[in-house]
């Protein structure tokens, strides 16, 4: 496990970057240097479109957090998520997009055909731009929860539930994400402990029926996850029975963590329709309530989050930009 965005690029290179855009406009720009944004950049730039993409650390986006990637098609032996994405972002650079990392998108707004976007550092003006930032997990922010990322705890059943085959781990959340992934996960681990602070599952009745008769799951409701520990992987966690205040020790190799996402859209303008949780509700096109603006990725409301699906949305994304560039220019 890494840290987040360390070692895609250096600062000095990015420095320079900074300067030999500063000021310029493109046919497209596109926010968030993760698989949706850098796949966006790779499709706009071999359409010949002016392209920058403005990331606000360093490229690489969540997959740069995880170690293993072992589902993306191409890498039978699995692939390090940091190298996955340096190959995403040396592709990009090879057809000539301009990349500026450490270049925070601040706000979009839109003034008759042209985009504004301003940054840390100045403003552009842009045809089209293509929102893919990603969303961040939430953090519950207690005691061993950052100290173990990617060393027992995990915000994603799909990508780590194969890792814990055999062994006992606990799902801290009973809404829909919490048992959808927790349902995916007991095909995979000995015992699931599930851990709700409310009094009751918020997840569907459905569901619910189908994990309580499951004998690999066990749940404690009104239970609050307080601590997680272990030396250099996880080994338990600490629940504090919030009726009683009786605080124990459950034997854990890993927790997955569903106390929801939350997306990265505060730059937008009132007008980019988000749904009831936040997420940029675009069509098949990724195209946004807003001519000319596009979204791509996890930012975007949909039911599946993944890499190869952010890819995806990121080409349509970037094609869709193209047609619309086309047709302002014609
Ligand atoms: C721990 C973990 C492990 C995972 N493992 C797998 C796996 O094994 N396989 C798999 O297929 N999927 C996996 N996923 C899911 C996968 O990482 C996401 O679906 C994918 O990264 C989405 O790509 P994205 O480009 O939409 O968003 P992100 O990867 O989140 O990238 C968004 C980028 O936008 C940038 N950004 C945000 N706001 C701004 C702003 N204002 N200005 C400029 N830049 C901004 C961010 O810094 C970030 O770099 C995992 C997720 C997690 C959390």
């Amino acid at each position: 496990m890494m840290d987040l965005k360390i070692g895609l690029t250096d600062r000095p290179e990015n420095s320079e970057d900074r300067e030999s855009v500063k000021g310029k406009s493109y046919d497209v720009i596109i926010v968030g240097g993760g698989p949706a944004g850098l796949t966006s950049a790779i499709y706009a730039a071999r359409e010949n479109l002016n392209t920058i993409l403005l990331e606000k650390a360093l490229c690489g986006g969540l997959p740069a957090t995880t170690d293993i990637i072992e589902n993306y098609p191409g890498f039978p032996e699995g692939i390090k998520g940091m190298e996955l994405v340096h190959k995403f972002k040396e592709q990009a650079k090879k057809f000539g997009v301009d990349i500026a990392e450490y270049r925070e998108v601040k706000q979009i707004g839109s003034e008759g055909n042209k985009i504004l976007i301003e940054t840390s550092e100045n403003t552009y003006q842009t045809l089209a731009v293509i929102v893919s930032s990603g969303s961040i997990p939430k953090k519950l922010n207690i005691p061993g929860e950052k100290e173990f990322i990617g060393k027992g705890v995990s915000y994603c059943a799909i990508c780590d539930g194969p890792l814990y085959k055999d062994m006992d781990i606990a799902v801290i959340g009973c809404g829909n994400s919490g048992l959808q992934e927790g349902e995916f996960l007991l095909n995979h681990v000995k015992n699931i402990t599930f851990i709700e602070y409310l009094p009751y599952m918020t997840g569907a009745r459905i569901l619910q029926n189908k994990l309580q008769k499951n004998k690999k799951a066990e749940f404690l409701l009104n239970n609050e996850l307080i601590a997680v520990n272990g030396r250099d992987f996880v080994e338990s966690v600490t629940i504090k029975d919030r009726k009683s205040g009786e605080e124990k020790q459950i034997a854990v190799s890993g927790v997955f963590i569903y106390a929801g996402f939350l997306p990265n859209t505060g730059f937008l303008e009132n007008n980019v329709k988000l749904d009831h949780a936040g997420y940029i509700i675009t069509d098949e096109d990724m195209k946004t309530s807003v001519p000319g603006i596009f979204s791509a990725g996890d930012v975007r409301s949909k039911n599946i989050r993944q890499i190869d699906t952010a890819c995806a949305d990121g080409t349509i994304a970037a094609i869709s930009a193209r047609n619309y560039i086309s047709e302002l220019k014609s």
